[in-house]
């Protein structure tokens, strides 16, 4: 590695490149002419007012770990059942629908997600927002928070945004050096990337300083997956291991 040339010609002189590019980590190693193993997946969450204060301020992260059916009327069962698009609303839907407050005691917004939707996709921006995503968000939390019923006659405004997970097969980061002199990757860091990567910046930063690495760099390691008995414990591993 001697520079970085960028799109419009110019060339930066650097020994050390680190590829950080989120959601574009597998393209930006195509770049260097590395596989890079992750995909993405869209997660999506809506902020909504919560005038009720159906959701105390002091709650912690609230998750309905069951899978669930939603509890529609008979009319709204059948409107549903009838389109190809909607269908899935009327069947069994997954674990995990989760809301917290968001803000201090004098705020009123609250957090909702569930995913939904977990296959991998090519990552687009901005990111494709579902419109009925936040109602859809909201009924999933109604089991375990019955009181939101209150929103249901008359949805708030919501402003929904979200992101991609980028992630390996197994959920477990990458935080090493690429098979090219001086480059470097850390991503793949899914939906925990807040709370996992000051741990994966000194890990990579280890890497490029030569410095001694902690007892666990193997496990971020891409070489992970050249490993014949590594593999077959992938193969063993039928779980996501989403957080
Ligand atoms: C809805 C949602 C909720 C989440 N909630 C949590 C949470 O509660 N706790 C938690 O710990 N994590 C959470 N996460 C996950 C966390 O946001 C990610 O793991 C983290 O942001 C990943 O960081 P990153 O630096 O790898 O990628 P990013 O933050 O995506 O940064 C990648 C950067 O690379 C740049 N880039 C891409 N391509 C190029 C290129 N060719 N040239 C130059 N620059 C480029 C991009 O512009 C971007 O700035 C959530 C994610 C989502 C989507």
């Amino acid at each position: 590695m001697s520079a970085v040339r960028l799109a419009g010609g110019q060339e930066f002189k650097t020994s050390v490149f680190v590829n950080a590019a989120g959601p574009m980590l597998a393209e930006v190693g195509r770049m260097l002419g590395v596989d890079i193993p992750v995909f993405n997946e869209l997660h999506l969450k809506a902020a909504f007012n919560d005038a009720h204060g159906v959701v105390g301020r002091d709650a912690p992260l609230l998750i309905y770990t069951d899978e669930q059916e939603l509890d529609w009327s008979d009319e709204e069962r059948a409107w549903l059942a009838e389109d190809a698009e909607t269908h899935w609303l009327t069947g069994q839907l997954p674990s995990s629908a989760h809301v917290r407050p968001e803000g201090g005691t004098h705020a009123e917004t609250i957090i909702l997600l569930w995913d939904l939707h977990n296959e991998p996709v090519e990552a687009v921006f901005p990111p494709p927002l579902d419109p009925m995503y936040p109602e859809i968000a909201m009924r999933g939390l109604i089991k375990l928070l019955p009181k939101l019923c209150v929103y249901l006659e008359r949805m708030p405004k919501p402003y929904v945004d979200g992101g991609y997970y980028t992630r390996t097969q197994e959920n477990r980061p990458l935080a090493c050096p690429l098979p090219v002199e001086g480059a470097f990757v850390i991503g793949a860091m899914s939906g925990y990337g807040i709370m996992s990567s000051p741990a994966l910046g000194e890990l990579v930063a280890a890497h490029i300083a030569s410095a001694r690495l902690p007892d666990y760099a193997p496990y971020f390691n891409l070489n992970r997956y050249q490993d014949p008995e590594y593999q077959k414990l992938l193969d063993s591993w039928s779980d996501s291991w989403q957080l």
